[in-house]
């Protein structure tokens, strides 16, 4: 029989109600989980008794377990490859800033270390976008709210973890009801992140994006665009077919409209494909009348075999500068990170790192919280 992870919210208050307990008791469950990842269930102070007999025959207090951790050079990444019950590995990375370094509107930043978790959703992915590692896998697996949920919990062990971002493995809205379940509990004790520090990160799942705000109000949504017109999107992401670039503009507005939120446009540099003049004009003249910060993402190459190269960092800058100074729209540019463990955006592909090869030296990243004011 299957065991179920007992951070999966709609299993575990069901299995509580269906046995006459509160399903609030929950909350302490996962409490005692978190600091005690290895614990036995007899171990938890004050439950009413049925519930550890529950627990004992159907649930596990993490189903996954930590496969393999790997650090880049400078410690700021750490990515995690998780053992699924299943046998099936996904990856979640950790990326540290230290906020005392830069400035926040001319003033010294306020805090210390924290830290982002990049967390998967699927085993795979199947909307096989053409730069992307995990794209080339194919799609395995939706993973559980508990499996998206236990990867936190893993990392909260490695670091205190104030962000989540979905920008792992898979396309999170395609694996809705549990990225809304865990996000959901996220937000709640004993988790407690704020939504405002919680972003999905979609290719466009149009239906999906059209009720999100309402299921997460205040969540953040991230877009991976990647190109200015619906040709180039198809060229690069073939799931783009299934999501015109009118339908997904149009599910944006309403989007912006009843979040009152900035949404956050992904936009990676593939040399001589999307990063031309031209293109930062179309995708100006697209994105001028919303409320979006642009994320330029130059491209991590995934193997000899990819057919991009990285835009030059001149082109960069340049493209920058249009959406910057023509447009008005504020653009930044991610730095890389995590390469050397192959931690970094479009890398998450479950391969271990070749240990043969020096790993190469690692940047530290503009705070993605930076991101989000
Ligand atoms: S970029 Fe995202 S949506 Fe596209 S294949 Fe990769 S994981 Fe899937």
């Amino acid at each position: 029989m299957k065991i179920k992870s007992v951070f999966d919210v709609s299993e575990i208050k069901s299995e509580l109600e269906s046995a006459g307990i509160n399903p609030n008791f929950a909350y302490p469950i996962w409490k005692y989980v978190i600091r005690n990842p290895n614990c036995v269930w007899d171990e938890i102070p004050s439950l009413p008794s049925p519930a550890y007999s529950l627990l004992h025959s159907k649930f596990k207090p993490l189903t996954s377990s930590l496969h393999s951790l790997f650090h880049s050079t400078d410690g700021a990444t750490s990515k995690l490859l998780i053992k699924l019950q299943s046998g099936a590995l996904v990856e979640a990375v950790i990326m540290r800033y230290d906020t005392r370094l830069g400035k926040y509107r001319g003033n010294p930043r306020l805090g210390g270390l924290r830290s982002t978790l990049c967390i998967s959703s699927q085993v795979g992915c199947k909307m096989g976008c053409k730069f992307c590692a995990t794209g080339t896998m194919g799609f395995k697996n939706h993973l559980t709210s508990g499996e998206i949920l236990e990867q936190l919990v893993h990392a909260s062990r490695l670091s205190d973890i104030r962000n989540v971002v979905f920008m792992g493995m898979g396309e999170p809205l395609n694996n809705y009801s549990a990225v809304v379940d865990a996000v959901r509990v996220m937000t709640r004790p004993p988790f407690q992140l704020s939504p405002k520090r919680i972003t999905i990160s979609t290719v466009g799942v149009v239906h999906a994006i059209s009720k999100l705000h309402n299921d997460l109000p205040g969540i953040n949504l991230a877009v991976s665009l990647h190109a200015p017109v619906q040709d180039i999107r198809c060229q690069i992401m073939p799931a783009a077919r299934a999501f015109p670039l009118e339908k997904l503009m149009d599910a944006l507005r309403a989007f912006q409209k009843n979040s009152q939120q900035k949404i956050f446009i992904e936009y990676i540099m593939l040399d001589g494909v999307n990063d031309e003049e031209q293109h930062a004009r179309q995708l100006g003249e697209l994105l001028k009348t919303f409320e979006v910060v642009v994320n330029l993402i130059p491209f991590n190459p995934i193997g000899s075999s990819s057919q991009f190269r990285t835009s030059s960092e001149e082109k960069v800058s340049s493209f920058q500068r249009i959406l910057r100074e023509t447009y008005n729209i504020r653009t930044t540019i991610r730095k890389q990170m995590g390469q050397d463990i192959s931690g970094a955006c479009g890398q998450l592909v479950v391969n271990q790192p070749d240990s043969n090869k020096p790993p190469r030296s690692v940047e530290l990243i503009t705070d993605i919280e930076d991101l989000h004011l």
